[in-house]
């Protein structure tokens, strides 16, 4: 099996405690060699400061080449490019645009007075200000705002036409599912990478709540499985082999890169990587 290349995804802390956690998975993984790093902004825009210092630190303490994601939402174009300006000065030259989800409590998205009202719209202006890397989502089981599957791979391609470098996907369950995601992409005439995006279940309540959020569907036979093995009391050692299959079977496919999902935590990802190869030590491998 090919080694994948890696990258990985943080969420900024809310406590010293968290913070503590949040450096220990840095840590944890660091020797794994990903290409980079990132780090969320809070949904609603709610985490601006944190996702800041947050990057900044990383990026700082780490030496680990460090993303920072930025919203349209609830923030002016000029806050939105200062912002981005501010990493770029810190050498953050990473950026992951989104529209974003809008606050909680409101159904749908509306642009910030002054603000961004796509994220095409954001992305240009991003490579407009500064030679950023900048990298987008992407929806293999469709983005709930999308008519069709057609629709959201036309809007992604708006997207690389607007200047995106990668994209980098939402979670799903079945390899076949991100293929036929890659298929229509390639079909629709995009050529640039588009990077699976991995979900290591730690916690199968919580990860069914955020799959029903974002439009990710569950296959009966995963709810089944997990379902049986909560009630058996194995549910990590199902999690690790469903997700290193997925893993090995995106690689079978001819997928070269993953990005994980850590949820700041560093066992499963570590557990995953390690289980199809990506090792401290092949990282040496590779450099040498
Ligand atoms: P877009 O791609 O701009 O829009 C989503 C879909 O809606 C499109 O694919 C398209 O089908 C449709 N659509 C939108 N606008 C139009 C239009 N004008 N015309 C036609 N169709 C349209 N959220 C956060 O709040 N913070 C984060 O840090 C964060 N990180 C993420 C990282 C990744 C890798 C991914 C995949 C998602 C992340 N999200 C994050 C979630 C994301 O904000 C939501 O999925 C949001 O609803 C869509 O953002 P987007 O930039 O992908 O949307």
């Amino acid at each position: 099996m090919q080694r994948p290349d890696i990258s990985l995804e943080f969420f900024p802390p809310k406590s010293l405690e968290a913070s503590f956690r949040l450096w220990d998975t840095v840590q944890n993984l660091a020797p794994l060699g990903p290409r980079f790093v990132s780090v969320t902004y809070g949904a609603g825009g709610t985490t601006r400061e944190l996702t800041r210092d947050a990057v900044k630190a990383i990026h700082k303490h780490s030496g680990l080449r460090t993303a920072a994601h930025l919203t349209c939402v609830n923030a002016t174009r000029e806050e939105t490019l200062g912002i981005a300006t501010e990493f770029w000065d810190a050498g953050v030259k990473d950026i992951v645009a989104l529209r974003g989800d809008p606050p909680k409590g409101q159904e749908r998205f509306t642009p910030t007075d002054g603000g961004f009202e796509s994220s095409p719209e954001l992305i240009a202006a991003l490579k407009d200000t500064r030679d950023f890397t900048v990298r987008v989502g992407a929806y293999p089981d469709i983005h709930p705002n999308a008519g069709s599957m057609d629709d959201d791979v036309q809007f992604l391609k708006r997207k690389f036409e607007a200047g995106a470098d990668e994209a980098l996907t939402q979670f799903f369950f079945e390899a076949e599912t991100f293929f036929r995601f890659r298929d229509a992409c390639e079909k629709a005439g995009i050529d640039k990478p588009i990077v699976p995006g991995i979900f290591p279940v730690e916690n199968w309540k919580g990860a069914r709540r955020f799959a029903e959020g974002c439009g990710t569907k569950i296959p009966q036979w995963v709810i089944d499985a997990f379902e049986k093995a909560e009630r058996d009391g194995h549910t990590d050692l199902l999690a690790k082999s469903l997700c290193t299959e997925l893993c090995s079977e995106l690689i079978d496919g001819g997928v070269d890169k993953l990005h994980f999902y850590t949820l700041n935590k560093p066992e499963l990802t570590r557990d995953v990587c390690h289980a199809i190869g990506v090792t401290p030590e092949t990282r040496l491998e590779n450099v040498a």
